[in-house]
């Protein structure tokens, strides 16, 4: 398949991954993005490897794009040199979200690309774990097998959970993050797991509620992570060293490429535990059935970071917003306000008009969630408090050693990304 512009209006600027040099198919132009606009700025720079790197925007930022570019190649050089390969040119998209959107920030992933929408206040250090996902998304898992025609959500933990697992990793082991930066992102998603009404749900389940369930939608996330987490720890434990999920990851994509250029499909997860095998001599198949099919609870080993972090286990309440958070966003006003709870006793009322939500995390109960409502006569204020559920559940955290010189943090930034 070949692509070109047709003729713009006047005044517009246009990006499209499928301007690359590259061989496009039909499946290549699926997973590709087009921007264009009278507002569209694109600025241009080199990546380590000498590829085009091209970031479009619409709208105004609290940074400049330029430093959104700067921050793309110095994550992006990192997974280059994880994976051996790069050079090639590759497109970022970033656009506004309207202002008050119920619609959520995110990324999506593409062939060579992807796209970034945010809000306009957001800061560049607020979504650099984002556009590291995103730009994994490269090589997990279309790199090394890609998803199934059908029912994809079932192969998320590893598409999109072990695309967390190395964003993180690669983050910390290119400096792009301290330890303490990868320490409060990995803790952010243990309470977050931890408090998960979805947590202990099987693979099944996730097909079929992730796009009506935000807490099914994320459980392959951090279930996938957590799993890729344990599995490098059990590698490189019983190797004292030797070998890592790097070792499987890297053979994994040799593997795809010779699949595709024999044009034989498999995709990412029905290799990895064959591939796992050759590389460790294990069988995955128990492990897999327990921790991702069942969906039971997985929990880091108390030794994962060694003398760099320890991991803590600790008891705290479970998420609990107190009211209908989805049906009251999608309707502008406050439904579901459950009398026993939270919500309830901080002075939310059923029928107040909801203004927009002023900080917090879905999923963590350990954080203050304001909502700006008005009441009957118009009344405007913010109700602020802990969505803290009445049950208590086992979180895990990781803290990194305190008053370590710099020759250790960075040895331990070394250990504790996997980096040898
Ligand atoms: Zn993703």
């Amino acid at each position: 398949m070949t692509f070109s512009w047709g003729p713009l209006p006047a005044g517009w600027q246009v990006a499209s991954d499928l301007e690359h040099n590259t061989p496009q198919t039909i499946a290549t132009a699926q997973n590709s993005l087009l921007l264009g606009g009278a507002d569209v700025r694109v600025v241009e720079r080199r990546t380590a490897k000498g590829g085009l790197l091209r970031v479009a925007s619409r709208g105004a930022w609290t940074f400049d794009p330029a430093a959104l570019a700067q921050k793309v190649a110095q994550v992006g050089d990192a997974q280059d040199r994880f994976w051996g390969e790069g050079g090639k040119p590759f497109l970022v998209s970033l656009i506004p979200l309207a202002p008050g959107a119920t619609h959520s920030s995110g990324g999506r992933g593409l062939s060579e690309a992807f796209a970034l929408f945010q809000e306009p206040t957001a800061r560049l250090e607020d979504f650099t774990f984002l556009l590291a996902h995103e730009r994994m998304h490269s090589w997990i898992s279309s790199g090394l097998g890609g998803l199934p025609d059908d029912r994809e959500a079932l192969d998320y933990w590893l598409s999109e959970g072990f695309t967390d697992f190395y964003a993180a990793r690669l983050l910390l082991r290119s400096g792009v993050w301290s330890l303490e930066d990868f320490a409060a992102q990995e803790n952010e998603m243990l309470v977050r797991y931890a408090g998960s009404g979805a947590r202990n749900a099987p693979n099944a389940r996730i097909q079929q509620a992730f796009w009506t369930d935000n807490a099914m939608q994320q459980l392959p996330y951090d279930r996938g992570r957590l799993f890729a987490t344990i599995l490098d720890h059990r590698l490189s434990s019983a190797s004292h060293g030797r070998l890592n999920l790097d070792d499987v990851m890297r053979r994994q994509r040799e593997l795809a490429i010779r699949n595709d250029a024999a044009g034989v499909t498999a995709t990412a997860a029905a290799i990895f535990p064959t591939v796992y095998r050759s590389v460790s001599g294990r069988d995955l198949s128990a492990d897999l059935a327990r921790d991702i099919q069942a969906g039971a609870t997985i929990e880091l080993p108390a030794d994962l970071y060694g003398a760099c972090a320890t991991v803590k286990t600790s008891s705290i309440s479970t998420f609990d917003r107190g009211f209908d958070g989805e049906k009251s966003a999608a309707s502008g006003v406050i439904l579901g306000v459950d009398p026993d709870g939270p919500a309830y006793a901080a002075g939310l009322r059923n029928g107040m008009k909801r203004l927009g939500r002023e900080g917090g995390k879905d999923g963590n109960s350990q954080l203050f969630i304001a909502y700006r409502v008005a009441d009957a006569d118009g009344a405007e204020r913010v109700v602020r408090y802990y969505p803290a559920g009445k049950a208590k559940v086992t979180v895990q955290k990781v803290e990194i050693r305190p008053g370590m010189a710099p020759a250790r943090r960075s040895a331990c930034a070394r250990s504790m990304s996997g980096a040898r």
